[in-house]
């Protein structure tokens, strides 16, 4: 879809800066992404990816400097802010003994009334979710029980099934098989498509991020080091500056695909 111009953006990150024990992880971060659009982050392990995407999700103390969709993320109440962003961890955290229906179903907990019940539209939504990521038949099956690729989809369906309009999905796809990976993020563009869905993901799977993103940015050391179109950030230079990887960069079908290649001998 070709991101609307028109209205706020979904995120508007300006000058972020996030310590974490005193250390400084994010340091004048800014990110803009538009109504539409999907953007992924890159960069190395501990460049800050996880604890962006968590800042924008809300899911750090009161982090200055973030607007989704024109509000102050500051001024949205929990409730609020469930249905506006829906989030996938790294690691969720799986409440024991519980079966992937009553999961996913915790996704609709925005809708529900204080102390009621779920309605039948809440039952309807959270099958449909589970039949689109291929979970059909894992209803009643504890989470414990589920492989890691099955219990990475019942993340997803948990947050697809909240009914956000701006979904954060960190490293959606790295407990995935080639095709599941596919899968899962075919399903997230097509609801993008369908429901005009945002989409802020981290990925470290850089062929596949290119694909699918329309922009990415690169972090380093909590900094933003590059953003653009896959092309623009996927170059062999970057790669070589702040992975310190030796890679050939080919032409793919959305963006360029990052092969990695043995380094020359000195
Ligand atoms: P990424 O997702 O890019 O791998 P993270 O955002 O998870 O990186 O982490 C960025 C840096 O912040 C890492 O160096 C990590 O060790 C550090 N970090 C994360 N959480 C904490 C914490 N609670 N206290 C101190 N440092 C942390
Ligand atoms: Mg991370």
């Amino acid at each position: 879809m070709s991101p609307s111009p028109a209205g706020p953006p979904a995120v508007e990150v300006r000058g972020l800066h996030v310590s974490l024990d005193g250390t400084p992880i994010l340091i004048g971060v800014d990110l803009t992404v538009v109504a539409g659009e999907w953007v992924t982050v890159i960069g190395p392990n501990g460049a800050g990816k996880s604890t962006l995407l968590r800042a924008v999700g809300g899911l750090l103390p009161a982090p200055q400097a973030i607007t989704l969709f024109g509000t102050p993320s500051t001024a949205l109440r929990r409730r609020d802010r469930a249905r506006v962003v829906a989030t996938v961890t790294q690691s969720p955290v799986v409440p024991p003994g519980m079966s992937v229906l009553d999961y996913v179903l915790l996704g609709r907990t925005p809708y529900i009334p204080p102390l009621g019940r779920e309605s039948t539209a809440d039952i309807e939504a959270v099958h449909e979710v589970l039949d689109r990521l291929d979970l059909t038949g894992f209803h009643s099956r504890e989470l414990a029980t589920l492989s890691g690729g099955e219990r990475q989809r019942v993340f997803l369906a948990r947050a697809l099934a909240q009914g956000a309009t701006l979904l954060l999905l960190d490293e959606p796809t790295s407990a995935l098989d080639i095709g599941h990976q596919q899968e899962v993020l075919e399903v997230v563009d097509q609801l993008r498509h369908a429901h005009g869905l945002t989409v802020l993901a981290t990925m470290h799977d850089l062929s596949l991020a290119g694909e699918y993103a329309d922009r990415m940015v690169m972090l380093a050391d909590g900094r933003v080091v590059a953003t653009g179109t896959p092309h623009e950030v996927l170059t062999e230079r970057l790669l070589a500056t702040h992975y310190r990887a030796s890679v050939r960069v080919v032409p793919g079908t959305n963006g360029p695909l990052v092969v990695p290649v043995r380094p020359r001998r000195a």
